[in-house]
């Protein structure tokens, strides 16, 4: 049996936990090339769908080319930049009732499973640059 977390698996973990900005499989695969550098594309996306089954990371949107990856599995909202679509953990509880998300989740047939907060706006790297 493939032991799951090889030295290929445990370099894509440590590329996905060191990165901030919820990196693509393709930043993952660009950042793992440095240290084994025979690695492929294909097997980056693999394991990254392993690591995704097993709860170690969080695979966000819509499983697809640029899909991003989470290293915080807990339940957290975000926070993107329109203008550079730097993607952030929000580090704070945005706090809403039960009642609002089963409403929510009602008008639109859902069974509520989970949810999440997105708010949208510049980040303070383009804040600064806007204002040189
Ligand atoms: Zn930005
Ligand atoms: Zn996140």
């Amino acid at each position: 049996m493939e032991d799951i977390l090889n030295t290929n698996a445990r370099a894509i973990l440590d590329a996905v936990q060191s990165s901030q900005k919820h990196p693509t499989a393709l930043d993952v695969y660009e950042s793992v090339r440095q240290v084994r550098p025979r690695i492929g594309l294909a097997t980056v996306y693999r394991i990254l769908h392993q690591l995704s089954a097993q709860g170690l990371i969080k695979e966000m949107g819509q499983a697809s080319d640029c899909s991003r990856y989470d290293a915080c599995t807990n339940r957290h909202d975000h926070a993107i930049c329109t203008e550079c679509g730097a993607l952030l953990d929000i580090p704070l509880e945005i706090q809403l009732s039960m009642e609002e998300l089963r409403a929510a989740a009602q008008a639109t047939g859902l069974e509520l499973g989970s949810h999440e907060v997105r708010i949208y706006g510049r980040c303070t790297a383009c804040q600064t640059r806007r204002n040189e």
